[in-house]
């Protein structure tokens, strides 16, 4: 049974991405071949102008990978782009899917809602000149009153009947040009590129590539799953079998919470990464946010709203009841509580950190050049079934 998951490569990775994926990845590689990729055209899809920033964070992530124990011996570990048959499939798949399905891409839809909250308002790419138009119908009817005898009907005047047909010209072209608004006002497309709205047919095309049987999910990204599901139906029952119909593995990922009580997250500059230092860590878990009802050490506090608690509850399973009773009745201050986790995370984080320091640049080079020939070998016979199904060849 054939497992496939993917990261987009957004640089080194937090503790969030450690308890949220890579542990469950690493269950997985026990059970199933799981097929582990670097997803670079993804990344592309929002920031194309940055292609060589993917270069470096593929590294680093993939160095991230092997320090906390993504085993390159059990599990295929690759990079999208290098197998050149997912783009392939992307295309073939991308003519089994309307355009309507991908507007109700739950994502697409969010980017909309996105742009209209920060008032990016949609250009209207069609600009049409109604006094251009006016002046080319009023040729046209010249034309037509010079070629053809239209006058036998002698209860109107040429005039009413040059009237009649120039209005009827002028509505018909006013509706289609209506509904090119509507459509270009559903489209933001000064900030949505054919490829975001597209991405949903190559997720399906990175999971149907590798006849994956599973792909290990949260419930929230159903969706994305539903299309591969559709695209697989669809490929079998108009050519011929070729495509498991891809299961998700639901998984539960527990909530990490960022320094200021946010998710944690990159781009809020809130993280902790699985690569930083001893101290580093020491000194974010101390600027972390808490209870800012709890100013004095005894003082009742409320573990249920405190990010560092959160953390407790993840990494330091073994004292949350206490830590949980003895913060809500004021006998733990803050600074003791933050010092426990400082000591359970550190020591979590310490065996990463030296296999980190020992992976060379050139053992992650040798790994994904080795994992690009493994995957593009079943890539390509999945291709070639598809094709054969198509009677393509
Ligand atoms: S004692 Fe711990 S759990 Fe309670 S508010 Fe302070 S940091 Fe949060």
């Amino acid at each position: 049974m054939i497992v496939l998951s993917g990261m987009r490569p957004t640089g080194k990775l937090h503790i969030g991405h450690l308890v949220g994926v890579l542990e469950n990845w690493k269950h997985l590689q026990d059970k199933y071949r799981c097929y582990f990729f670097i997803a670079d055209f993804h990344a592309l899809t929002e920031n194309p102008k940055n292609a060589f920033e993917i270069v470096q964070n593929t590294l680093e992530v993939v160095k991230d990978w092997i320090s906390v124990g993504i085993d390159y011996k059990k599990s295929v570990i690759f990079v999208q782009s290098k197998v050149m048959e997912h783009a392939q499939l992307h295309l073939i798949l991308s003519m089994l899917v309307s355009l309507n399905r991908l507007f109700r891409n739950p994502t697409y839809k969010e980017k909309v809602e996105e742009l209209a909250r920060r008032g990016i308002e949609s250009k209207l790419v069609l600009n049409v000149d109604e006094n251009r138009i006016e002046e080319s119908i009023n040729s046209t009817l010249d034309f037509i009153f010079k070629t053809i005898e239209i006058e036998n009907d002698k209860s109107k005047s040429r005039e009413q009947i040059y009237r009649k047909l120039k209005s009827d010209i002028m509505e018909l072209l006013r509706t289609t040009l209506d509904s090119s608004i509507i459509i270009e006002q559903f489209l933001p497309n000064a900030e949505i590129s054919y490829g975001f709205l597209g991405y949903p047919v190559l997720q399906s095309a990175d999971i149907l590539i590798y006849r994956a049987n599973f792909v290990p999910i949260g419930q929230d990204q159903i969706p994305h799953l539903e299309l591969a599901r559709e695209l697989a139906r669809r490929f079998n029952s108009l050519y011929s079998e070729v495509f498991p119909i891809p299961e998700p593995i639901l998984t539960e990922f527990p909530k990490v919470l960022g320094i200021d009580g946010r998710k944690m997250s990159k781009s809020y500059n809130n993280a902790i990464y699985i690569s930083d230092s001893s101290n580093t860590v020491k000194e974010k878990i101390r600027k972390y946010f808490t209870d800012p009802n709890k100013i004095r050490k005894n003082d009742p506090g409320r573990p249920d709203i405190c990010p560092i608690f959160y953390l407790h509850r993840v990494f330091n399973k073994e004292e949350k009841e206490e830590i949980y009773i003895d913060c809500s009745k004021g006998k733990l201050g803050c600074v003791d509580c933050k010092m426990k986790l400082f000591k359970k995370l550190d020591s979590y984080l310490e065996p990463i950190r030296q296999r980190r320091e020992e992976v060379s640049s050139k053992e992650i080079f040798d790994i994904l050049n080795d994992g690009f020939i493994e995957a593009q070998k079943r890539a390509q016979q999945t291709l070639e079934l598809a094709y054969k199904a198509m009677k393509f060849q």
